[in-house]
């Protein structure tokens, strides 16, 4: 695969998946079908879809969502975050930069890996409200 970027702006950016599909993988978590956004961004980066369980994981009780690579699941602390789109993908970062036992990103990189998707989402919405263009003064 041609990578215009360096592997980590590759993953960090969401490159992957294109800005179409970014907005439809927000548009399916948002409405609970978080298997199918799932799919999408893995099957655009080769990698096998994670499991996802509501439960607590030891250690990391207060956290809303985890990334248990052992295991390959992403655990919410509430089924309603299933339709998070922001903790669904910054978890599923963490799933993909898993390799070898190893981390490769960070949580920063995990944030703008996630705010790529919601950005794409937020962009096709106003588009299609006719927002953006020669008349979008209407925001200033
Ligand atoms: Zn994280």
């Amino acid at each position: 695969m041609f990578l215009k970027h360096s592997p980590t702006e590759f993953f960090k950016k969401g490159d992957a998946v294109n800005e179409k599909d970014k907005s439809k993988v927000v548009q399916l978590i948002l409405d609970g079908e978080v298997e199918k956004a799932l799919k999408i961004v893995c099957d655009s980066y080769g990698r096998k879809i994670p499991k996802l369980k509501v439960g607590k994981v030891k250690r990391h009780s207060k956290a809303l969502a985890v990334y248990v690579p052992r295991k390959a699941t992403i655990f919410l602390s509430k089924g309603s975050l299933a339709r998070n789109p922001f903790i669904i993908l910054h978890e599923l970062y963490h799933h993909l930069r898993f390799s070898n036992g190893k981390h490769k990103g960070t949580e920063k990189y995990a944030n703008e890996f996630a705010l790529s998707f919601i950005k794409s989402y937020v962009l096709n919405f106003l588009k299609k409200k006719g927002a953006t263009g020669k008349k979008s003064n209407q925001f200033l």
